[in-house]
Order: structure tokens, then sequence, then C-alpha cells
């Protein structure tokens, strides 16, 4: 028996890092997957290789690609059950408010905020109608706590992100649509790595973490699938952070 027998799973960002141990996750406990992200290649490539998967190519951006995203979904599986809203980025020249353009804020924003709205937007309706479904929206532990590694835009949508998803699930609980945020500690992803590009950067972040070590994909995705399950189901609104202790503690150990 699967974790997830029966129901069918659409994940954003899909191609890479989370997004894509994800849906191998999904997949081998019984989710029919859309694999979602920017490049078809990319979603084929993911989806090739999983039993009953399709890729479909998205930005998260836009209000006609993400209606059609659901429809496709609801198109060759019938249903829609769990909506993993996982596409996010982390510009490099994200900064101080001082430093940060204008364009790198929307640019942020678009993203992972309006993405993840869209997502909502037309996912909702679909799981409705399948009798209720589980919104993953992913955040950050940034959009816990503040650091002095300046990404105010990154930091500020991942708040929203966190607020956003309160707010659906108190619209929809009555509807059995829940919605809960999962936060991130620090995971070498490749969104993650620019940023810790030496030793001596990664060594700095280390000091705040508890566990004394970076997060693993696996363990992320473990959550996720705990959300997007029916073992989660009194649980909406909710913030789930998996952060080796971070948000927590004050001092680490020496
Ligand atoms: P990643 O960069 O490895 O993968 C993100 C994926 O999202 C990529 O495949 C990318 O193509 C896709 N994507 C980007 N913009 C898109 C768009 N407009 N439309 C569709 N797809 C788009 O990132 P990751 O580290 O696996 O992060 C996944 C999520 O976890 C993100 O929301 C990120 O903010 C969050 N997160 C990451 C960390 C970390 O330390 N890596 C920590 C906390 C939260």
């Amino acid at each position: 028996m699967g974790r997830l027998d029966g129901k069918v799973s659409i994940i954003t960002g899909g191609a890479a890092g989370m997004g894509r141990l994800a849906c191998e996750r999904f997949a081998a406990e019984g989710s029919k997957v859309v694999v979602a992200d920017l490049d078809q290649a990319a979603v084929d490539e993911v989806a090739a290789g999983l039993p009953g998967a399709i890729g479909v190519a998205v930005d998260v951006r836009h209000s006609d690609q993400v209606e059609a995203l659901v429809a496709r979904a609801v198109d060759e599986f019938g249903r829609l059950d769990v909506i993993y809203n996982n596409a996010g980025i982390s510009p490099a020249d994200d900064d101080t408010p001082e430093a940060t353009s204008v364009d790198v804020w929307d640019l942020t924003f678009d993203v992972n905020v309006k993405g993840v709205f869209l997502c909502c937007k037309y996912a909702i309706p679909a799981m409705r109608r399948s009798g209720g479904g589980s919104i993953v929206n992913v955040a950050s532990f940034v959009a816990h706590m503040g650091a002095a590694t300046p990404q105010v835009a990154y930091t500020a949508s991942k708040g929203a992100v966190l607020s956003m998803t309160r707010e659906i699930a108190a619209i929809h609980a009555r509807e059995r649509i829940r919605a809960n945020a999962l936060c991130p500690g620090p995971v070498l992803t490749p969104l993650l790595a620019k940023f810790l590009s030496d030793d001596a950067k990664r060594q700095r972040r280390l000091v705040h973490i508890p566990m004394g070590r970076f997060g693993e994909a696996a363990e992320m995705v473990n959550g996720a699938l705990f959300l997007a399950s029916d073992e989660s189901s009194y649980m909406t609104g909710q913030s789930l952070i998996i952060d080796g202790g971070i948000t927590s503690t004050y001092t680490t150990p020496e």
C-alpha cells in the first residue's frame, strides 16, 4: 500500500532539486504525478522514469499557463488531489533593501508569491470537484526568522507564502481542502549552492544550525509527503519547519 495510492499530484519545480526528488517519492507512494517545470525536455525526462507520470511545461508566473496545467492534469487523470507548490527562485542579486533592484524584487514575487497564488487559484476548483485535496506550499525557515546574510525579496516572498497559506486554509477548511506550508532549512540544492560557493560561507551558516549540518532534500520531501497524504488529515493552516533546530534555538553547541 502506497501512502498516496489513488491520488493525483501536481509538483511544480519538479525538474530539479527537491521537486525532482518529490516526483520520484510521490510516484513510488502510488500517486499519479504531473511534473511541472519551465522546460519541456526536462519535465519529460523526469516523467519518463516514473510510472504513470506526465511532464507539463509551465511558467508559474503566467495565469493562462497555470490554468492549462491544471486542466491537463484533470484531462489526463480525471481528478486532482494534491498541488505541491515547490517552484521558487532565489536571485543571486537579491540583497539588502538598498542594494536590491526593483526588477529583482518583482521577479522574486512573481515566481514565489504570484506563482503560488495562481496554482492555488486553479487547483482549488479541481480539488473541490474531487471532494477535497491538500495544498503544500513551500515557504522557508526564513519566513520565521531574519538573517544578516540578506535576501530581502526572497525572505519577504516566503513570509507572504506562509500568510497566504493560512488564509487559504481558513477559507477552504469546510470543503476538505487543506493547505499547509513546508518550511525547509538550508539544503544544498542548486538554489542554495550558488550562494554558499566557498567553504567559509558554508561554515558561517553551519554555526547557526544546532545539528551542525545542512538538510537533505529527502528530509524535506518526507515532510511534504506527510502533508500531501491523508496522514495529516487533521492539519491545516500550519507551518511544518524542518530545519535541524535553527528556529528553535538561540545558541548552538560548541
Ligand atoms: P532548485 O533551484 O533546485 O529547483 C527549483 C525548480 O523550480 C527548478 O527546476 C526551476 O526550473 C523551477 N522554477 C523556477 N522558476 C519557475 C517558474 N517560473 N515556473 C516553473 N518552475 C520554475 O530549488 P530547490 O532548492 O529545490 O527549492 C525548492 C523550493 O524550496 C523553493 O521554493 C525554494 O525557495 C524552497 N527552499 C529551498 C531551500 C534550500 O536551502 N534549497 C530552503 C528553504 C526553501
